[in-house]
């Protein structure tokens, strides 16, 4: 006889099957289809949503979980079974909550709303999107309501994308970091030695970059018989099986580090789909877990391990061979210290090691105060501004490279931002683990030799596809919660260094 847990994944394999159908047609919405698809793809899309979110809110569902929960009761925490029925729970429980009215109300909101959010940021009218703000922040209080929260209303939030974080451990990791962070920002821009990266703006052929990229992925252990690189405007990873797994870059002849930098993020995302054990394949716990996690492989291979003075010493003879003419007589310490270039500058996506994380700090402290109705909408950009002068000394000129620059809102995500400042502080805390367990890493990295970093995430993250929350997992390899030193030992050291403090 089939066994319960087995007839609750096959019950699911469709609504998998579903989401995996509908990833494709995300993918090609970014990387090939012609502008005058938008709308009959968007229907689509809600056709394939709307199927998958019935088959998982079924009475169906409700009744095989049970039985499987009953039967998967005397299982160990983290074996497989007991995982799968857990997580589906997690799940399950947060979207038969929801009513379908006040879903099918947000998809409404944010379709409108992320026009709105387009037009307000090409025309700098940030009065134009704020009607719809103020309607997507009344949809996510009252999800947050129907989800229930103990302290704060953020928190119902946050545990969607971060689930067994709040918000009183984020401020107060937060809080540690900024303590860290802001003198070394001063630092660095009062007394740091100035850095020329004049060579990175002439002009590198995109083909040669898209060719350097494939060199490199190939080299971190990216896999393109189970993958592919395209180009889209914001580069981004998708998966719709552990052996079809897509990242994607963005290439400007005058950036180079541009597409380079988002390649190995994107293959540090890219290399953990791909590590998630077959087993798991069609069920809830294949793909990564939680979003804090994602962004820790990748930011762990961009910037620990992709933006240091070991990788470049492999990795500059091979740049210079396919960029003789623009890279000529550049040193290693020249490149070094240009692709580590500290800014205070306005947009987020674009900022560097050391600001990224107060463009974080700025948002998160914004989204609590709207979230729990201290800050009103119509003031969100005054707040804004006065916070990135606190933080970053510079005020945005305008809302387009202020308030209006991210598109997250418009999609009706609330919560999320801090998962990117997680990303760096976990990465850190793993980075410190792996350098103790692997001796000779860096060197090793001077050789090339990456395979082993792969090895330990695949033995100590990727292996449990999304068995284990971020502190789970965490106290489970590294016996230990989320903590902020590592990331600032990390950053205090590189920098001192970088900017000869
Ligand atoms: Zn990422």
């Amino acid at each position: 006889m089939t066994s319960k847990v087995e007839q609750l994944k096959q019950h699911l394999y469709r609504r998998h099957d579903l989401g995996h159908a509908n990833a494709v047609l995300g993918w090609d919405q970014e990387v090939n289809m012609p502008p005058g698809g938008v709308n009959a793809r968007a229907e689509q899309q809600a056709t394939l949503q709307s199927i998958a979110h019935e088959i998982f809110t079924s009475e169906e569902t409700g009744k095989l979980l049970e039985a499987a929960e009953a039967e998967v009761a005397e299982l160990d925490y983290d074996s497989d079974e007991a995982s799968f029925v857990r997580v589906t729970r997690r799940g399950y429980d947060k979207l038969v909550k929801i009513p379908t009215e006040l879903v099918a109300e947000m998809a409404r909101a944010t379709a409108q709303g992320f026009v709105a959010w387009r037009e307000a940021r090409q025309e700098n009218d940030y009065p134009h999107f704020q009607p719809h703000l103020e309607k997507i922040l009344d949809l996510n209080r009252r999800i947050a309501d129907i989800l229930g929260y103990e302290e704060h209303p953020y928190d119902a939030l946050l545990d969607t994308y971060e689930p067994d974080i709040t918000t009183a451990q984020v401020t107060q990791l937060f809080t540690e970091l900024k303590e860290g962070l802001v003198p070394l920002l001063e630092e660095i821009v009062e007394e740091g030695q100035p850095v020329d990266g004049a060579f990175l703006e002439k002009d590198y052929p995109v083909d040669r970059q898209r060719d350097f990229t494939e060199v490199v992925l190939r080299q971190m252990g990216y896999d393109f018989n189970r993958g592919r690189q395209d180009e889209a405007p914001h580069p981004f990873t998708i998966s719709f099986s552990r052996n079809d797994v897509r990242v994607t870059t963005r290439l400007f002849p005058n950036r180079p580090q541009s597409a380079l930098f988002g390649s190995v993020h994107e293959g540090g995302h890219a290399l953990y789909e791909q590590g998630i054990p077959e087993k798991f394949e069609r069920t809830v716990l294949s793909g990564g877990a939680t979003l804090g996690l994602h962004e820790s492989q990748s930011r762990l291979w961009e910037n620990m391990v992709g933006r240091s003075r070991p990788f470049w010493s492999y990795f500059l003879p091979i740049f210079r061979a396919f960029f003789p003419a623009q890279a000529d007589g550049v040193s290693l310490e020249d490149f070094y210290r240009a692709i580590n270039k500290v800014q205070p500058d306005f947009i987020r996506v674009e900022a560097d090691e050391v600001t990224y994380n107060m463009h974080i700090f700025v948002r998160f402290e914004i989204e609590q105060a709207m979230v729990d109705g201290s800050l009103a909408v119509a003031d969100i950009p005054e707040a804004w501004n006065s916070k990135y002068e606190e933080y970053l000394g510079i005020v945005p000129p305008t809302d387009t490279v202020g308030v209006l620059q991210d598109i997250h809102w418009s999609h009706g995500t609330i919560g999320y931002f801090p998962t990117y400042t997680l990303g760096n502080v976990i990465a850190a805390q793993l980075y410190r683990r792996m350098a103790q367990d692997l001796p000779g890493m860096e060197e090793g990295i001077a050789r090339g030799e990456l395979l082993p970093i792969l090895d330990w995430m695949r033995e100590h993250v990727h292996s449990y596809g999304s068995k284990f929350t971020a502190p789970e997992l965490l106290e489970r390899e590294l016996g230990e919660g989320l903590l902020a030193q590592p990331l600032l030992d990390y950053m205090r050291a590189k920098y001192t260094e970088v900017y000869q403090l």
